[in-house]
């Protein structure tokens, strides 16, 4: 029976053909260098180009350091993560992005220091490589990050992080959908610690995140991890109300002093629009934290292995390990 690797690296993978070979030839160097054992957890996330043949073939290469988990569909990055997570068998993981914006020499550091015992490894771009709209857009939600919810993590957007087994079974114990890995993490460690990394331009191939998806995620790390956004929306509506409340007494007062006046028809207008606008940004707010709560209640799993591929003792590690699992859940 093979023992459990002592880091267990998981990528996620999505239509990465073009950075997989030359991720390859420096991630298992890297890996190697180090001198202890590991394994790679490839997640395919429901690829539509060669990455699963390419996968495959690494597989049959390295098949001892490697296991591929197959999803038969897309179901995004955080499941896919996840995913590795729960098939990770380290006691060090290590999470990383296929397009070496991460460069995987730096690994290395990150086992440093869980070495020293901390349990979770943040890290902080240097110099990053992204369009500016994209830092400039994370720039102004990690400040509205650090106001209203309880994560406080310096950089949210690099993947590259280290994580010791405790934060690791935590992570798998969550059953919350919609979720932001680093956040969530750093939220269960015990003794975090951030370090600065390198940041290159994604080597090959298109970023897989559209304005549209950026928004969506940070719509998710908001309304997941605090309900200030709710809060200060009724705060909002009191005051609003109030101050209606106070214009209608002084329209009354008016009507009874003064007679029946149509002025101000253009005031009221742009009065009654603001209010339009903030009712329906209500609505929308409510909306959201409404789906949070319909994506949870459908209790759908987060993602569907077709396949996984494994050397026949990582196989019958791994279902040992899940029949302790199982004992310890029962
Ligand atoms: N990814 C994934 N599923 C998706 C989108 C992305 O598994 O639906 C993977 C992708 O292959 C990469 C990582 O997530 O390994 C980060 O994606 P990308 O580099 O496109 O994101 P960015 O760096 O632009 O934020
Ligand atoms: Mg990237």
């Amino acid at each position: 029976m093979s023992e459990t690797p002592k880091l267990s690296v998981v990528i996620p993978v999505y239509n990465e053909e073009a950075v997989l070979p030359t991720l390859f030839t420096r991630l298992y160097p890297a890996l190697d260098a180090l001198g202890i054992s590991y394994e790679i957890v490839f997640v395919n996330d429901g690829s539509k180009d060669r990455s699963v043949a390419l996968l495959r073939q690494q597989f049959s290469l390295r098949p001892r350091e490697t296991r591929v988990v197959l999803f038969h569909a897309n179901f995004g990055q955080h499941s896919a993560v996840m995913a590795g997570l729960a098939y990770a068998r380290g006691e060090y993981v290590v999470t990383l992005d296929a397009d070496l914006q991460n460069p995987p020499e730096e690994i290395g550091k990150l086992v440093g220091m869980l070495d020293q015992g901390y349990d979770y490894v943040g890290t902080i771009r240097q110099q990053r490589q992204d369009s500016w709209w994209r830092r400039w857009f994370s720039r102004r939600i990690n400040k509205l990050r650090e106001m209203i919810t309880p994560v406080r993590i310096t950089d949210q957007g690099c993947m590259m992080r280290g994580y010791a087994r405790s934060v690791v079974t935590a992570l798998n114990q969550t059953r919350e959908v919609n979720t932001f890995i680093p956040a969530l993490a750093s939220l269960y460690a015990m003794k975090p610690i951030e370090v600065p990394i390198t940041h290159e331009e994604r080597f090959a191939g298109n970023s897989k995140y559209s304005m549209y998806s950026l928004i969506r995620l940070n719509f998710d790390l908001i309304t997941g991890f605090s309900v200030v956004p709710l809060q200060l929306f009724s705060m909002t509506g009191m005051l609003v109300a109030l101050i209606s409340a106070v214009l209608f007494l002084v329209l009354l007062v008016r009507r009874i002093w003064v007679g029946s006046e149509a002025e101000g028809l253009f005031t009221l207008f742009a009065f009654v629009f603001f209010l339009i606008g903030v009712a329906l940004f209500g609505i929308g707010l409510l909306g959201e934290y409404v789906g949070r709560i319909y994506a949870q209640v459908r209790e759908r799993p987060r993602y569907i292995v077709e396949a996984v591929l494994e050397d026949e003792s990582n196989a019958l590690n791994r279902r040992a390990q899940d029949r302790v699992g199982q004992e310890l859940y029962r």
